[in-house]
C-alpha cells in the first residue's frame, strides 16, 4: 500500500479479532480507544473479544492444528512460508513501523532500523533454525534401536505486552509456527494497531486459523484465552505479576508456559572501561525505546574513582538528547506509551527524593502535549532504595557507588530480578568473573543489547522462567516422543503357556 497523505490515515478506525483468516468486524460488545501517545488524541477504537470470541479463535486454531496439511508440512515448505512472511514484513515496513509509533510512542526511524527489521529476522532465523535441528538416536543397547522424533504441541497462547509489539509478538509467533504449532495471539489492549496488520499480512500466506489474533483487556480476553481448556502451552511476555497469576492457571490446567517479565538490570562501569563506549552504552542501555525496555540498564553502578566524572558526562549527554514527536526522524526519545505510565515514572522522582537520592537531571513531563518525560537520572543513597530495586520502565537511571568488584557483584545481585546485566571493563578476569557471579539469564560486556537469537534468552529469579532461541524455543514448543525398535533378535517372555 502507498504511504497515505497523513501517518494517521494508516490506523484503521475499529481493531476487531483475527479469526480463521478474517476480522470479525464490528460485532458490538466493550471498546477501548487507542490513542497516539505524541499528543494524546484517539485514533482508533479496539473491539473487546470476550469469551465467547476467544472460543472461535481458539477452535479455529484447533482445526488448522488437526489439519496434516499444516501439522505435518515438509520443512521446505514450512521454511517457504517463514520467508515469504520476512519478505512481506520488510515490503510492508513504512506501515508496520507508522502504527507502531502512532500507538507505542517508539521512534519510527528506532522502529523501522530495529524492530522491524527484527520481526522480519524472527521469522527468517526459525525459517533457518528448523532445518538444522539434530535429531537423537540411541544404540548402546546393541537389541534395540532407540530414536526421539520431535512433533508441534498443538494451539498456542501467546501474550504480548505494549512497550516493543512488533518485535517481541513476531519472536512469539515465528517461533510457535516454525515448530508446526498454530496458535491465538493477545496483544496488550494498548497497542493493538501494528500486530493486527501483522496478523493480516501473514494471513495472507498461511493456511486460514494457523495465526489468530484476540484484542482486550487481560483480565478479560486474556484471562479467557490462558484458561480456555484446548490451549496446550501458552508463552507470555509481561509484568512479574501477571506473570505469577499465567503460571498459577498454566499449573492448575498442566499446561506448559513460559514468562519473560521485568527486569532492573545493573549496568557495571569499572574505573579501567573504555569510558567513552561505557558512556554511549549507559545511554543507549537505559534511553532506547524511549526508556520503556526489560533489557533497560536502569541500575548504573559506577567505581568510586570515575564517579563523579562518569556521571557529570553522562548528565550532560542527557540533557542535549532531543525529547519530541516520534515521527520525526531527528527524535531521539518519544513519548511514554501512555498517560498513566507517565504519571507512574514520574511518581518515582517524589520517591527517590524520599529515600535521600538526588535528581541529577530530568524528573518533569515536558510542557507540551503527550506523554513526554524529561530524561531522567538520579544518584540513589544505596541500591537498596526503592529507585534500585522496582522496575520504573522509563527513561529514568538510578546511578549507584561502588568500591570494588566484589562489592559490585554484591549490589548487582541484591535485585528480586535478574533479567540482563551489563559489564564494561578492560580487564578480561574481571569480565569473567563478573559475568559469571552475577545471577541474571545474560550478560553483556562491553556492548549494550546485542540479541542473539542463537543463544538462550530469559530471566531467572523474578524475571522469568523458560528461554528462548533455536534450541530453547524448539524444547518448548514441540514435544519429544521416544520410539524403541527391536534391531536383533529379542525372545520376549511367554505369559500363559
Ligand atoms: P502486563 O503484565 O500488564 O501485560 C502483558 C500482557 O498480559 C498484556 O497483553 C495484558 O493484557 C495481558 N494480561 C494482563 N493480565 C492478564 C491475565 N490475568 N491473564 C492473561 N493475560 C493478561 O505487562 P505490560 O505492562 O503490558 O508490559 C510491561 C512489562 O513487560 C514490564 O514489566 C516489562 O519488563 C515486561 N517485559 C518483559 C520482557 C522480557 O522479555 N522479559 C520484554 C518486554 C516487556
Amino acid at each position: 500500500m502507498s504511504a497515505p497523505a497523513s501517518p494517521f490515515d494508516w490506523a484503521p478506525k475499529l481493531v476487531s479479532s483475527f479469526i480463521d483468516g478474517a476480522f470479525v468486524g464490528e460485532v458490538g460488545g466493550y471498546r477501548i480507544p487507542t490513542f497516539y501517545p505524541g499528543d494524546g488524541r484517539i485514533i482508533s477504537e479496539l473491539q473487546e473479544a470476550d469469551a465467547l470470541e476467544v472460543d472461535r479463535a481458539v477452535r479455529s486454531a484447533r482445526r488448522a492444528f488437526n489439519d496434516p496439511a499444516w501439522r505435518d508440512m515438509a520443512v521446505e515448505a514450512r521454511q517457504s512460508i517463514l520467508y515469504r512472511i520476512a519478505e512481506t514484513i520488510e515490503a510492508n515496513a513504512l506501515e508496520l513501523a507508522t502504527l507502531e509509533t502512532l500507538n507505542a510512542g517508539i521512534v519510527r526511524r528506532d522502529v523501522l532500523g530495529r524492530q522491524v527489521l527484527r520481526a522480519a529476522y524472527n521469522f527468517r532465523f526459525f525459517a533457518e533454525a528448523i532445518s538444522q535441528q539434530p535429531g537423537q538416536v540411541w544404540q548402546q543397547n546393541k537389541d534395540y534401536l532407540t530414536f526421539v522424533t520431535r512433533h508441534p504441541v498443538g494451539v498456542a497462547a501467546l501474550i504480548a505486552p505494549w512497550n516493543s509489539p512488533l518485535a517481541l509478538a513476531s519472536m512469539k509467533v515465528a517461533s510457535a509456527i516454525a515448530f508446526g504449532n498454530t496458535c491465538v495471539l493477545k496483544p496488550s489492549e494498548q497497542t493493538p494497531l501494528s500486530l493486527a496488520r501483522l496478523v493480516e499480512l501473514i494471513n495472507d500466506i498461511t493456511p486460514p486459523g494457523v495465526v489468530n489474533l484476540v484484542n482486550g483487556r487481560g483480565g478479560v480476553t486474556g484471562a479467557a484465552l490462558t484458561e480456555h481448556p484446548d490451549i496446550d502451552l501458552i508463552a507470555f511476555t509481561g509484568g512479574t505479576e501477571t506473570g505469577r497469576q499465567i503460571m498459577q492457571t498454566a499449573g492448575r490446567r498442566l499446561k506448559p508456559a513460559a514468562v519473560e517479565l521485568g527486569g532492573k538490570s545493573a549496568n557495571i562501569i569499572f574505573a579501567d572501561a573504555d569510558q567513552e563506549r561505557a558512556l554511549d552504552g549507559a545511554l543507549i542501555s537505559i534511553f532506547s525505546n524511549n526508556g520503556q525496555q526489560c533489557l533497560a540498564g536502569s541500575r548504573i553502578l559506577v567505581e568510586d574513582s570515575i564517579f563523579d566524572d562518569f556521571v557529570g558526562r553522562f548528565v550532560e549527554r542527557a540533557q542535549k538528547i532531543r525529547v519530541g514527536d516520534p515521527l520525526d526522524d531527528a527524535t531521539e526519545i518519544g513519548p511514554i506509551a501512555s498517560a498513566r505510565h507517565r504519571e507512574h515514572i514520574l511518581s518515582y522522582v517524589g520517591v527517590a527524593q524520599s529515600q535521600g537520592a538526588s535528581l541529577l537531571t530530568g524528573g518533569h513531563a515536558l510542557d507540551r502535549p503527550g506523554y513526554f518525560v524529561e530524561p531522567t537520572a538520579v544518584l540513589a543513597p544505596s541500591n537498596s532504595d526503592r529507585v534500585c530495586q522496582e522496575e520504573i520502565f522509563g527513561p529514568f537511571a538510578a546511578f549507584v557507588k561502588f568500591r570494588d568488584m566484589e562489592d559490585a557483584i554484591r549490589m548487582a545481585n541484591e535485585s528480586q530480578f535478574g533479567l540482563v546485566g551489563y559489564c564494561w571493563t578492560q580487564n578480561l578476569d574481571k569480565a569473567l568473573r563478573v559475568s559469571q557471579g552475577v545471577r541474571t539469564g545474560l550478560m553483556w560486556v562491553n556492548t549494550p543489547m546485542v540479541r542473539e537469537l542463537r543463544a538462550p534468552f530469559g530471566g531467572v529469579k523474578d524475571s522469568g522462567l523458560g528461554r528462548d532461541g533455536a534450541a530453547a524455543s524448539m524444547a518448548f514448543f514441540t514435544e519429544e516422543k521416544t520410539t524403541t525398535i527391536p534391531i536383533a533378535d529379542t525372545t520376549l517372555r511367554k505369559f500363559g503357556v
